[in-house]
């Protein structure tokens, strides 16, 4: 396979301290400790990565990733608390308490089968442990603005691929020739989506031309490794923008391919208002530092797929409590072929799906004081309840409902004085979204039997 950047024709391009806005005081204590004790132990060693990129672009690097010469071993000398991991890339990890500094000796996309490198048929890397120059490093990283290397010996940053200029344009490039680079690794796509959305860059022409094409690769990615790149896609506080560009991309049905279904059969639109309300009050969370939790934003990215799973089996005449839980095991089910969704968080994603049926009750005539108290005392209660709002938020239905909930929370006895039940829907919702309302929605069907269908035909 060809090297799409000849490496040994690399010119470096010097930009000096007073040039670029990367100060030491922004770079974790620890990382600068072991940039330090690299070099007294006679290596380079350099910040590089996404730490370099996000001090640029004025942002705080969530770790300090380094780059040096020295062997792994070489670095596990000079650290005692160093330990080596990895198996395709293999890395030190020097060990600050809660802090860890990986720290990468510089690798080779080499080619020439000398080293530890498999490749597979169809272009893919499966092992990588190829020492090499820091050129050689620079051109095997993804993105051009991944690959600056920042050196405490003169504080100056080092570019070979023209990363400094593309992060100054704010755009996202990916070193070498596209198409190869995304065969290697289809996940770099996700990647391009996920910096793009993070950092605000437009990808480069050339960059984004092939994702659409390519996207089918990603279903042959590890759905382990999927996972943890859809938790930086989706928990970060750029989700909204994040799946937005895997829409626009045509990454959706790669990856969640039952909810890419349902929402292309959503006419209304209703699904995917849900969708981005949930995604939008996920990154409203994450700036307001409160938690997230992969559950929840997995019942909302798959919210769709369980409404129209659950449509299919109540028009098959399949009773709604047992509809309900065969909807949430299949898009569960299906949904693991791709992304390993770990059952941790799959069981509090269906409760969440089951408990909007409960909490529909509330209209449906139902509304004892015994079933209210046990659903309060749900764990899953107050995930459902603020699934629930979403629904609101997205479909101007279900106020009463909220209402209701709200108030049970503060005083059970007198919310079930204050929200008399009521027999009809006051608001008319769509079919879709509306079949996972549970009993309210038996009723409106058994009079306008066609309803049910309308959103998803
Ligand atoms: P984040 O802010 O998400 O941590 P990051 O750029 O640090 O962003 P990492 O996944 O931590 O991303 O990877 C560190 C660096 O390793 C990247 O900046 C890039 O240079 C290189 N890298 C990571 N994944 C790949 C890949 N799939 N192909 C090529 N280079 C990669
Ligand atoms: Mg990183």
């Amino acid at each position: 396979m060809p090297n799409p950047t000849q490496a040994n024709s690399i010119a470096q391009r010097v930009i000096p301290r007073e040039q670029h806005t990367i100060s030491r005081k922004d770079i974790s204590a620890n990382a600068l400790r072991v940039l330090y004790r690299l070099r007294e132990g006679g290596f380079d060693a350099y910040l590089v990565g996404g730490a370099v990129r996000d001090l640029l672009t004025g942002g705080h690097p969530k770790d300090f990733d380094v780059a040096t010469s020295a062997t792994p071993e070489e670095v596990k000398h000079l650290f005692r608390n160093c330990r080596l991991i990895g198996r395709r890339f293999r890395l030190a990890h020097v060990v600050f308490g809660r802090e860890i500094i990986e720290v990468a000796t510089f690798r080779a996309n080499s080619d020439d089968g000398s080293g530890d490198r498999q490749v597979h048929d169809d272009g893919r890397l499966l092992r990588d442990n190829v020492y090499g120059s820091i050129e050689d490093d620079a051109v095997r990283r993804d993105f051009t603005a991944n690959a600056l290397y920042y050196t405490v010996e003169d504080f100056s940053v080092r570019d070979y691929v023209g990363g400094f200029e593309d992060v100054n344009n704010r755009v996202l490039k990916l070193i070498g020739d596209p198409e190869t680079r995304y065969r290697e690794d289809p996940v770099r796509m996700l990647r391009a989506i996920r910096f793009a959305a993070k950092l605000g860059f437009s990808i480069d022409p050339a960059t984004a031309e092939p994702i659409p094409r390519l996207a089918p690769l990603l279903r042959e990615a590890a759905p382990a490794r999927l996972f943890e790149d859809c938790l930086k896609l989706f928990l970060y506080g750029h989700a909204e923008a994040s799946f937005e560009g895997l829409e626009r991309y045509g990454l959706l049905p790669a990856l969640f391919p039952d909810t890419a279904a349902a929402l292309a059969a959503n006419r209304s639109g209703a699904l995917r208002r849900m969708v981005i309300a949930g995604l939008r009050s996920t990154d409203a969370r994450v700036r307001a530092d409160e938690p997230v939790s992969p559950a929840f934003l997995f019942a909302v990215l798959l919210w769709p797929a369980y409404c129209r799973a659950l449509m299919t089996l109540q028009s098959q005449g399949v009773h709604l409590t047992e509809a309900q839980r065969r909807a949430a095991d299949r898009v569960t089910v299906h949904q693991l072929d791709s992304i390993a969704l770990p059952r941790r968080f799959s069981l509090p994603m269906q409760e969440i799906w089951l408990m909007q049926a409960r909490l529909m009750q509330a209209r449906s005539g139902q509304r004892q004081r015994k079933r209210v108290m046990r659903t309060l005392a749900h764990p899953r209660f107050r995930a459902a309840f603020d699934f629930l709002v979403l629904r609101q938020a997205a479909s101007d239905g279900h106020a009463e409902d909220v209402a209701f909930w709200r108030d049970a929370q503060q005083d059970p006895d007198n919310a079930i004085a204050l929200h008399p039940v009521e027999d009809a829907a006051e608001t008319e919702e769509e079919g879709a979204e509306g079949a996972a309302s549970g009993p309210r929605k038996r009723r409106r069907r058994r009079r306008k039997p066609a309803a049910a269908h309308s959103a998803a035909e």
